[in-house]
């Protein structure tokens, strides 16, 4: 993911088993209208890979639509069409005690599928978004809100966030591969019933139509379907922005232990990276402050700050900081999370005390498990291929396609959280 990732949607990711979800056996594009306006008869317990569930809202008292086609909306539930026409013109939705307001009507219902005709696409928010959108009020009076998606729209709107568009083709196909077995990983262990994967950060980065850019969607579907599996099985195709010189071992997201998340790759391919190497000062009031904050709460005025393990890879894995009311000890990932993964990029750097201050010189942006992106981007410059690229960052694996995932029982491979 890229760089500013919230590892800690991943560390909670891994340890998920996968839950039980029916699909149709019907002719595919059937089968999503069938499963959104009327319903599905359980056949399989497999989710199917094709399709993905995208938490675009997920606690909003209100939203905005606006549809430049013909549009449909139908009641969650009951499938009972509420509204129909040619054009949806700007429109409020709500969530109120008696269910949902839809600009001025209120509606006797929990929830609302809306879809649209033709190419028109959902504007949400000011978003334009492709699939169909699902709109449910929760008990607190806020809305989530969910595009019913399929797989590589979905990743359209993703890949252009998560990589530049100016990378060479196959760097672009590497990062679309990831991404599509990444999500899939998500669709298979997902922690909602509601749906698989938030559309920020926490998951992928998703910007929907609107944020499609021409080279990242010649690359997915350069590269439609296909996906990277670890001896048949689906794994967590982590990735990063920046390793800064080594990959990590996966156990940093969790309890993993296969053969493609060992880490130890030697990267000597992103020194072009912005944040190949990098300084941040922290005042000793920052950490102070930063720490009354959090939910370890006050240790007073600070006065020394190590790390006290590191990974074989040399990332921190415990922080000691010494207050004048207490000693603490972080992990590196609580470490970074109190300054945001923005501003203390990985957990990679030596701390040198100076003055009222500590310099941290560190290296790489992100967890550095798994592809380092920017490494990919170089090893495609200098001519390799998408396959091999891969290859190198997940050893033992194999390209596989989602159709075939989707014709058999698949394992997925699961871990436990961190301790
Ligand atoms: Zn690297």
């Amino acid at each position: 993911m890229n760089v500013q990732k919230a590892e800690s949607r991943r560390q909670k990711a891994e340890s998920r088993t996968r839950s039980p979800e029916v699909f149709c056996l019907l002719p595919t594009a059937y089968c999503l209208l069938h499963v959104l306006f009327v319903g599905c008869s359980p056949v399989l317990a497999q989710p199917n890979p094709e399709w993905i569930r995208v938490a675009v809202v997920r606690s909003d008292p209100e939203v905005s639509l606006q549809i430049h086609g013909p549009f449909t909306v139908v009641g969650r539930q009951s499938g009972q069409p509420i509204q129909e026409g040619t054009r949806l013109a700007a429109v409020s939705v709500r969530a109120v005690p008696a269910g949902i307001a839809f600009g001025a009507d209120i509606l006797p219902v929990s929830g609302i599928r809306v879809a649209s005709g033709g190419e028109a696409a959902i504007s949400l928010n000011g978003r334009r978004l492709r699939g169909t959108l699902e709109i449910v009020k929760q008990k607190d009076q806020t809305l989530l809100v969910i595009n019913h998606i399929a797989l590589e729209d979905y990743l359209q709107g993703v890949l252009s966030k998560e990589a530049p568009d100016y990378w060479p083709p196959e760097a672009l196909k590497t990062v679309a591969i990831a991404a599509r077995t990444y999500a899939i990983y998500q669709r298979y262990t997902k922690e909602s019933v509601e749906y698989d994967v938030t559309g920020d950060v926490l998951s992928q980065d998703y910007g929907g139509k609107s944020e499609e850019k021409a080279a990242t969607t010649r690359a997915v579907k350069a590269s439609a379907g296909i996906v990277l599996l670890s001896r048949g099985r689906l794994f967590p195709t982590f990735y990063h922005s920046t390793c800064g010189g080594v990959t990590e071992h996966a156990r940093a997201m969790g309890d993993f232990d296969l053969e493609p998340l060992r880490g130890g790759i030697v990267c000597n391919f992103c020194s072009a990276s912005p944040f190949y190497r990098w300084r941040r000062r922290f005042t000793k009031a920052d950490i102070s402050w930063a720490l009354s904050k959090s939910p370890r709460g006050s240790i007073g005025p600070v006065s020394a700050l190590q790390v006290t393990r590191r990974s074989q890879t040399g990332r921190a894995q415990e922080i000691t900081i010494v207050g004048a009311k207490q000693t603490v000890r972080l992990t590196g990932f609580e470490f970074r999370s109190l300054f945001g993964f923005d501003r203390l990029r990985s957990p990679s750097f030596s701390v040198t005390p100076a003055g009222d201050s500590f310099l941290l010189d560190g290296r790489g942006w992100g967890h550095g498990v798994g592809m380092c992106q920017w490494g990919a981007a170089e090893l495609a410059r200098r001519g390799f291929s998408a396959a091999e690229i891969l290859s190198y960052y997940y050893p033992g694996t194999e390209l596989a396609t989602v159709r075939e995932l989707a014709a058999r029982p698949v394992e997925v491979i699961k871990g436990g959280l961190p301790n």
